[in-house]
């Protein structure tokens, strides 16, 4: 991604430990001394998705369907994010929903991709438009539709404190965004 070299699992953890300084509590005190290290490991499962390709994920389908061409929809996927302008939690769940092209994809690799981009700094809007667009740049489909909604941290648990929002945010391709009919059967399986 970045040119940088990147830091080294010594410097992460220095830094964490500068930032338990900077809130008024002393890094090595008994119940802080392990603290950096264990952030360090949270961090690198949050952020996995930079070291995965979302294009190898779809590259597996199948062939075999029967002439199947009707919407095939995963609803409700469950994912945790973080945004990148607080690196605050964005909890959610995501609706991907396509209609093959005469090739399928496995159903969990639909669950991998949100994952994957799940796991990176993100914005909802962008991440719902990159799942959308990878389905569609991989399988080909004749449509796509991503809706993603999700309750953001750095707003229910800080800033201005609502805690019962939700951001919804959709990206139609193809069909989905062409045919009004297509577009209503998916947004009625997603509420
Ligand atoms: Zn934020």
């Amino acid at each position: 991604m970045s040119s940088e070299k990147k830091p080294t699992r010594a410097e992460v953890e220095a830094a964490i430990k500068t930032i338990i300084r900077w809130t008024g509590d002393d890094p090595s005190r008994d119940g802080l001394l392990e603290t950096p290290s264990r952030v360090v490991r949270a961090y690198d499962e949050y952020f996995r998705g930079y070291n995965e390709d979302p294009k190898a994920i779809l590259q597996k389908t199948f062939k075999e369907i029967e002439g199947y061409d009707e919407m095939i929809v995963l609803r409700g996927i469950r994912f945790e994010s973080h945004c990148e302008h607080h690196m605050a939690p964005i909890i959610g769940r995501a609706w991907v929903a396509y209609i093959p092209n005469g090739r399928v994809v496995g159903i969990s690799k639909l669950a991998r991709v949100v994952d994957l981009y799940a796991r990176r700094l993100q914005i909802q809007e962008k991440m719902t438009a990159q799942i959308a667009n990878t389905i569609n740049d991989v399988l080909k489909p004749q449509g796509v539709g991503v809706i993603i909604k999700a309750s953001h941290h750095c707003m229910t648990t800080r800033g201005v404190h609502k805690p019962d929002t939700d951001l919804v945010t959709s990206r139609m391709l193809g069909c989905f965004r062409d045919n009004a009919l297509t577009r209503q059967e998916f947004l009625g399986m997603a509420t």
